[in-house]
């Protein structure tokens, strides 16, 4: 590394970005904002208010507080479908929910099965949009994880990413990101919620569907606080990943706020390349993410971030690509998910040639660093990483 850059990472490392740069992404993430909690009927959706929001509608009802929490008991624990089901509040109040809420849902439009197991759904929301969120099991478990979408569409264009492809429409409400996990857990009819210890089919998450989540922070923070909460569906925060092409104002937050694991797709160990690769860098490069990186809560050996890294045949796949990762990460608990390229109608890369990742992967192990490489999942139904997309081709 040369002076300079050593120079900056050294100068960021200590210094979060300003509070400014964060509100004024939030500001951005205004304009692509979701549909409100109110259905064209003007009536209420319950799922995806937070606890104090769901408190604050039972209190407009003329309910005390802890109705609220029965309430959000019958939603996420129960997963009840309608008010009728709420057998432990009054058949009055049940008859006033019914009147002035609802209880909502994406509606599954279709779900196709992949050869190796893994079901994509395409999921319709309440203004005609579309999104796609994937379950992939274990290969020799009875247990997976669910793929959540956090906007229709993405901005930010990265070259190998069909989501990428297609332009943001919106960013999806913390009902319509909680919505996913619910409707899989009615499909696959795992409620109630497992007890703590009991086996879960729907057993983690990660948010590396479509779209970048950090930039629509605000209804991903308050879905994935309703998917954590200890009286709903109950996952821990260790169960939960989220990806990020690097938005790195909002990182501080998520360890401060979620403190879920993270996971970073770098795919390039150069600015220039990942400049081309991931255009977010330009705003955000390498040292600066790296810096943010360092920063992350609570890291150790047993919490450790992810980094991405799609293996581009001739591209970033070189032995010498692998030597600079291990030096970029130096000091940081990681491992490494290597990603063969999952390639989708029009994409212009090749996948690296299985000795190539082979070979990058025994750098990394060398170094010290688990380096998994991810089993495509799901190519067959286009629903592997970086496949997803709902606009028409
Ligand atoms: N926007 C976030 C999360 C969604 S993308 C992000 O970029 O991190 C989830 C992961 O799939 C990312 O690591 C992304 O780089 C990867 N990915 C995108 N396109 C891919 C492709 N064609 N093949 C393999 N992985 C891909
Ligand atoms: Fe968006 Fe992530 Fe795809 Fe990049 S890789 S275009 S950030 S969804």
């Amino acid at each position: 590394m040369s002076d300079s850059a050593s120079l900056l990472s050294a100068r960021t490392a200590s210094v979060a970005p300003s509070q400014d740069e964060a509100a004024l992404i939030l500001a951005k993430a205004a304009r692509f904002a979701p549909p409100g909690p109110r259905t064209a009927e003007g009536k209420l959706d319950l799922i995806g208010l937070s606890r104090e929001a769901l408190t604050e509608a039972v209190a407009e009802l003329g309910e005390p507080p802890f109705r609220a929490k029965q309430i959000w008991h019958w939603l996420y624990h129960r997963g009840a479908r309608q008010f009728s089901e709420m057998t432990s509040l009054s058949r009055a109040f049940r008859a006033r929910l019914e009147e002035r809420c609802v209880i909502g849902r994406p509606e599954r439009l279709r779900a196709l099965k992949s050869a190796d197991q893994s079901e994509k759904f395409l999921l319709g929301l309440a203004d005609g949009e579309r999104i796609e969120t994937v379950y992939i099991p274990d290969l020799e478990e009875e247990r997976g994880a669910v793929c959540l979408s956090t906007q229709v569409g993405c901005t930010l264009s990265c070259r190998f990413c069909h989501t990428g492809t297609q332009r943001l429409e919106r960013n999806l409400s913390a009902a319509e990101i909680v919505g996913q996990f619910l409707a899989l857990r009615d499909y696959y009819g795992e409620w109630p919620t497992p007890r703590e210890g009991e086996p879960r089919r729907l057993a983690t998450i990660v948010v590396m569907g479509m779209g970048e989540p950090l930039y629509n922070y605000e209804n991903v923070a308050t879905a994935l606080t309703i998917l954590m909460d200890p009286e709903g569906v109950a996952l821990s925060r260790r169960r939960i990943t989220l990806s990020t092409s690097g938005v790195v104002p909002l990182i501080d937050r998520v360890g401060r706020e979620l403190g879920v694991n993270l996971a970073i797709s770098l795919h390039a160990v150069r600015d220039d390349l990942r400049d081309e690769l991931v255009p977010l860098n330009r705003k955000y490069p390498i040292a600066e993410l790296l810096a943010a990186c360092r920063r992350y809560p609570r890291l150790s050996n047993a919490r450790r971030i992810t980094f991405e890294y799609i293996m581009l045949k001739g591209i970033n796949d070189s032995p010498a690509d692998a030597r600079e990762l291990v030096r970029l990460i130096a000091g940081i608990p990681a491992k490494v998910n290597l990603i063969p390229f999952n390639p989708w109608p029009g994409s212009r890369f090749e996948p690296s040639p299985e000795e190539a990742i082979r070979r990058f992967a025994e750098i990394i192990n060398d170094a010290g660093y688990a380096a998994p490489v991810r089993t495509p999942r799901g190519r067959d139904i286009l629903a592997a990483c970086g496949q997803l997309r709902t606009a028409a081709a």
